[in-house]
């Protein structure tokens, strides 16, 4: 959720909580107040009607009390109108009195044996009535008679005069009765008058709490009934007197003194009525009444008369509705706040998410690469500063990414490129020649590989230096371009002295022409430091797809041709085609087989017999190792030595071709007048640990007794002129021991005069395409005659290699190069045939 949804959210939830804590609070607290505020209600009712309730029962009583004294004075104004007999009053004087004297009715009681009787009256019930049954009021006649004062609690007492209780009578509650009983002895009768009155109970309507209560009820909210109980009496049965026929209940035992009880509930109330009285205690209780949910409080009063309990009946719905009602209006404030809290929120919410808003866009578009994009940041808050160092990370990071595509570019070309030629690298090589293959699938046009590598550069580079090797190899890329400039072209350096250029659209015999171009170009003068330096180089071309489809093969193939150019005396150009191939493809499998040879001690050494022609002799021979395997047959040293050389395998060779020769010349040797000298031919890998060749080679001579002098080490011109300075210092000590040093197929390579001067050699070789160049009218001899003549001013023997014919021995005789060796003298032969040849 969004922080502008989250903040209103938080705000507005906060506020209801606060809200609903208030609300129920004051829920709480009004109900407490109403049912205080009931409570203090109820009280101010309870003293109000408790005191109408004592003022209407002590103004009852000064009533009653004025009828009382009203009717003695009545009885004494009956005791002076009639005879103080009874046998003598009639019922007319009666009856005439009770008019005069405003009274219901007259009786009078006259004491019997065992009673006290009503015998004259002008009420006929009273006549004969005995009243022996009236409980205090007998005993209040009894007093009276005995004209004592009466001591009866109740009703009023004067002199000779005592008057009941008002009496309400049940036949008709409308009216009461009031008797009064005067005897002063003067007659012998209890005069008894009465009043049939309401005077009372209009008092007691008029002026009674009855009309308070009833303005209570009516105007006073929730008040719904007030009753003023007798505790004595509510609840029991209604206590009735019978007095002449009539029955009475008096006005203090009624149950209930004033107001109504229509919320009857007399099994509760008369219990709770009672322990109130008892108690003195408010007593309290809840319910349901004629589906009014009601409140009944009864509160007890100690009057000074009677005591009593004020009953209320309270409305507590009402409680409820204003509670209710001030709920709701507190609710809808709540929500009309909250709604309030809620857009301000928002729009303070919206406020900071605004900025921030802005801050996130301008963030996102940054972060999807739009660097050095920035923002405003004219705000003094945290978002101003959060926008600066926006600003500042975006703007590093714009010149971070442009330094790194900077480098990338750099690394890239680095990686794609020879970083001292500035040409591309083999891997750029191998892209570049997959998507011309692909290209060529296509279109059908020849993509011509010509694999270039410089001859004897690593002997330029140990005599010159490497910095100077360096600079001619820049010499030779800038070299190989300008040769180029017309042909469509890709030149690679692939690593050393190896050049690679791919060239499109041409055919065989263009390629070929276009590689020996550039051979030529390679081989003029370059000048480092105003110094000539010349340059050969060797060329394979293979064809895509002539030569092969597969580009390692493509590769490969160009590699060999530009080998064989090699092998074949270097600066020249070779196409590739099958027997460069077969040879190529025979390479391991011959490799192989030749360690197996070596192992099951296979390699013969045959021995070519070296001539003078001078003497008619044998001088010595020439050791040369032949293997004839069972499946390849005879194997030619041409093939296998540089394997040999190139895989190690040159070393045990040696060591067969050594053994074998070495034990096989000093058998020959023993008893001879004249010792035979061995020749054995050396490779340019076993001058790599000159030490041990001179150790080894000591102890074999040592071993075969043979003399330092017979032994003839032959060594090629190219492999002195790619060992320079450890191979000359090798054949120093060789030389130093006694040994001969030859050097074989001399003229194929390029040595100078000075430099062989500086050689501690003693025979030049000529080799054998000299010799067989010449032609039968010794045209053609110019090389062999030169070398011929080279030896002699440097003072070195000289043999000739590959006489075969009689005019090439005669030529070199002619020359005086009497030492020679060839098919026409002797072909290598085996130890036995060279034993029988020297037998001869
Ligand atoms: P190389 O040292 O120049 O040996 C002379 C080669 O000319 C031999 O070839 C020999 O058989 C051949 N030959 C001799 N007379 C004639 C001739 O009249 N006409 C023709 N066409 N060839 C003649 P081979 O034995 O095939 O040896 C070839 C090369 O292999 C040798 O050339 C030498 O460089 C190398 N080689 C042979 N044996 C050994 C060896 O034991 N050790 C080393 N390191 N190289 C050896
Ligand atoms: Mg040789
Ligand atoms: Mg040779």
């Amino acid at each position: 959720m969004s922080i502008k949804k989250k903040l209103p959210l938080i705000f507005t939830i906060l506020v209801f909580l606060i809200l609903l804590m208030n609300n129920s609070l004051h829920f709480f607290r009004s109900k407490q107040q109403l049912l205080d505020y009931n409570e203090s209600q109820i009280n101010m009712i309870t003293q109000e009607v408790a005191f109408q309730v004592e003022n209407a029962k002590k103004g009852s009583l000064y009533v009653e009390d004025l009828i009382g004294r009203e009717l003695r004075t009545a009885s004494i104004a009956i005791q002076k109108s009639l005879p103080a007999k009874h046998e003598d009053v009639t019922n007319e004087q009666l009856i005439h009195l009770a008019n005069e004297l405003m009274l219901s009715h007259i009786t009078l009681l006259v004491k019997t044996e065992d009673d006290i009787v009503g015998v004259k009256s002008t009420d006929p019930h009273e006549i004969n009535m005995g009243t022996k049954g009236w409980g205090y009021w007998y005993d209040a006649f009894e007093q009276l008679l005995a004209l004592t004062p009466v001591n009866v609690e109740k009703g009023l007492t004067l002199p000779h005069y005592w008057s009941g209780p008002i009496e309400v009578a049940s036949s008709n509650p409308d009216h009461v009765d009031k008797w009064g009983y005067y005897y002063d002895g003067s007659t012998n009768y209890i005069i008894d008058p009465y009043y049939r009155d309401n005077a009372v109970l209009e008092y007691e309507q008029n002026f009674g709490p009855g009309k308070i209560m009833t303005r209570f009820t009516e105007e006073l909210e929730g008040i719904l009934e007030l009753t003023v109980f007798n505790p004595e009496r509510f609840g029991d049965e209604k206590e009735v007197v019978h007095l002449n026929g009539n029955s009475y209940t008096r006005l203090s035992a009624e149950p209930i003194w004033y107001g109504s009880y229509n919320y009857h509930n007399e099994q509760i109330d008369v219990g709770l009525i009672k322990t109130a009285a008892k108690s003195g205690e408010t007593q309290s209780y809840r319910t349901t009444l004629d589906g009014k949910d009601i409140q009944k409080t009864f509160v007890p009063i100690q009057g000074n008369h009677e005591p009593f309990v004020i009953g209320l009946v309270y409305d507590y719905g009402l409680i409820q509705t204003q509670l209710n009602e001030e709920l709701k209006e507190h609710i809808l404030l709540s929500f009309i706040f909250m709604i309030f809290v809620l857009i301000i929120s928002f729009i303070f919410s919206r406020s900071i998410t605004k900025p921030v808003e802005y801050v996130v866009e301008r963030v996102n578009e940054i972060a999807k690469g739009d660097f050095g994009k920035t923002l405003k940041a004219d705000r003094k808050d945290e978002l101003g500063i959060l926008a600066k160092n926006v600003n500042a990370l975006s703007i590093s990071l714009k010149t971070y990414v442009e330094n790194l595509k900077k480098s990338n570019e750099v690394i890239e070309f680095q990686a794609l490129h020879d970083p001292l030629t500035n040409l591309p690298n083999r891997r750029y090589f191998q892209e570049e020649l997959t998507k011309r293959i692909e290209h060529s699938k296509r279109t059908g046009e020849n993509v011509t590989i010509l694999f270039i590598d410089l001859d004897r550069f690593k002997h330029l580079n140990d005599s010159l230096g490497h910095t100077k090797g360096d600079e001619l190899l820049k010499l030779t890329a800038n070299r190989l371009k300008e040769a180029l400039v017309t042909t469509k072209h890709f030149i690679t350096r692939q690593g050393g002295d190896e050049f690679i250029i791919l060239i499109e659209k041409v055919n065989k015999v263009e390629s070929k022409l276009l590689a020996e171009k550039i051979i030529l170009e390679l081989n003029k003068p370059f000048y480092l430091n105003e110094k000539k330096i010349y340059l050969n180089a060797s060329c394979g071309i293979s064809i895509y797809p002539e030569h092969h489809t597969e580009i390692e093969n493509l590769i490969a193939s160009s590699d060999m041709a530009m080998y064989s150019a090699k092998k074949d005396g270097g600066n020249k150009v070779v196409m590739f085609n099958d027997q460069i191939s077969t040879q190529g493809k025979q390479r391991p499998l011959i490799e192989t087989k030749l360690r197996r040879a070596l192992e099951e001690n296979k390699i013969s050494v045959y021995y070519q017999p070296k001539f003078d022609t001078n003497s008619g002799k044998i001088t010595g021979m020439e050791a040369l190792c032949r293997w004839k395997d069972d499946e390849l047959g005879w194997v030619s040293p041409d093939l296998f030595i540089p394997i040999a050389e190139e895989t190690g395998l040159i070393q045990p060779l040696w060591e067969q071709i050594m053994v074998a020769a070495c034990s096989q010349l000093s058998q020959w040797n023993k008893g001879r007048n004249s010792p035979l000298t061995l020749a054995i031919n050396f490779s340019a890998r076993q001058f790599q640990e000159p030490e041990q060749l001179v150790r080894q080679i000591r102890r074999y001579l040592t071993k075969y007794q043979i003399a330092p002098e017979l032994f003839e080490i032959e060594i090629t011109e190219s492999t002195l002129l790619n060992h320079t300075h450890r191979t000359i210092s090798t054949l120093h000590s060789l030389k130093e021991i006694g040994i001969h040093i030859s050097i074989d197929d001399f003229g194929t390579g390029f040595s100078s005069l000075s430099y062989l001067k500086k050689l501690p050699i003693d025979c030049l070789k000529i080799d054998k395409s000299f010799i067989q160049d010449i032609n039968p009218d010794f045209s053609n001899s110019e090389i062999a005659e030169t070398i011929i003549n080279l030896a002699r001013s440097l003072r070195l023997h000289v043999i000739a290699e590959g006489v075969e014919l009689e005019h090439q021995r005669d030529f070199l005789q002619s020359k005086n190069c009497t030492l020679m060796q060839g098919y026409f003298f002797s072909k290598p032969l085996s130890a036995e045939e060279f034993y029988e040849l020297i037998q001869k």
